[in-house]
């Protein structure tokens, strides 16, 4: 099987800032994005049972390849990472069309995605890009089974009532949650092997995108202001003998109804 996960760099949970024009900054300290690993996860393990070989695909600024570095070391073979000055400031528009370009370049019959990032949170980039190519989209996957003599892939899905079990023909996109099992830990071996691995770095002209169609210039969305949350009010520590801080605890969320 010919895999491809989308792996989104952000910036360190809790350590996100913001800069000029309200946007994150990636300068400095991005890590791969938690869904992403578990969907990247989901993916190494299908390459091992089936056989075949998963390529990450990035859209990002240079401090992006410590994710990618990562993905390497986890396993993936190759790693092809898109990179422009010009697409600084893009949109979830202009980011599902250029990774849905790169795709177009690309081999697979299985493209994986996170079900949302840590710092966009927009949740719609997978529908984008499946939209695009024109590939079914499987949705909040739980688990994935494919069946590469059918050339057919089984999802199970989560849904209101519990779960769905969905099918389509490969090629296809399924976009994963964290249901798919903990991500690995890159062993030192994996480590010492993704130093010589493959990272394919193309520009906006490699992957046939007009530079009018990324960037702030041709973003359909503006961000107007952000507010950091409000402080959190001080927490109450009961250090009692368990019966008494039992009845404290309980005392608190009667006084507050919540009981
Ligand atoms: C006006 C505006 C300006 C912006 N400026 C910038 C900017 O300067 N720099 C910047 O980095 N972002 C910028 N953003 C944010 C950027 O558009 C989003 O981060 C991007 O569209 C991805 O959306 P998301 O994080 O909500 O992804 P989601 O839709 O939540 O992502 C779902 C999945 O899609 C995949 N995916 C998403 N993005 C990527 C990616 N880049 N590469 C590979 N896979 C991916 C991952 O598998 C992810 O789990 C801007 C947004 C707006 C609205």
């Amino acid at each position: 099987m010919r895999i491809v996960v989308l792996l989104k760099a952000v910036p360190v949970v809790g350590n996100e800032k913001l800069v000029d024009g309200w946007r994150v900054d990636r300068s400095a300290g991005l890590e791969a994005n938690g869904n992403d690993e578990y969907v990247l996860e989901a993916g190494l393990k299908l390459v091992e049972q089936h056989g075949g070989e998963l390529v990450t695909l990035t859209m990002g600024p240079t401090p992006a390849m410590e994710a990618i570095r990562k993905a390497l070391a986890m396993g993936a073979a190759r790693a092809v990472h898109v990179q422009d000055p010009v697409l600084a400031g893009s949109d979830t528009l202009a980011t599902g069309l250029v990774l849905a370009a790169a795709l177009r370049k690309m081999e697979y019959d299985l493209v994986l995605a996170g079900a949302d990032t840590s710092d966009g949170q927009g949740g719609i980039v997978g529908a984008a890009v499946a939209t695009r190519l024109g590939l079914p989209y499987l949705s909040y996957a739980a688990h994935i089974e494919p069946d590469p003599s059918a050339e057919t892939i089984r999802v199970r899905r989560i849904s209101a009532a519990g779960y769905d079990v969905i099918e389509a023909p490969m090629p296809a996109f399924v976009a994963g949650t964290q249901l798919l099992g903990e991500p690995r830990y890159p062993s030192l071996r994996g480590i010492m092997q993704a130093r010589s691995k493959e990272i394919a770095t193309w520009t906006l002209a490699d992957v046939g995108v007009e530079a009018s169609s990324v960037g702030s210039s041709a973003a359909l969305t503006e961000v107007d202001s952000a507010t950091p949350p409000p402080p959190r009010a001080g927490a109450t520590i009961v250090r009692e003998a368990p019966e008494i801080a039992a009845e404290r605890i309980v005392e608190f969320l009667a006084s507050r109804r919540l009981v």
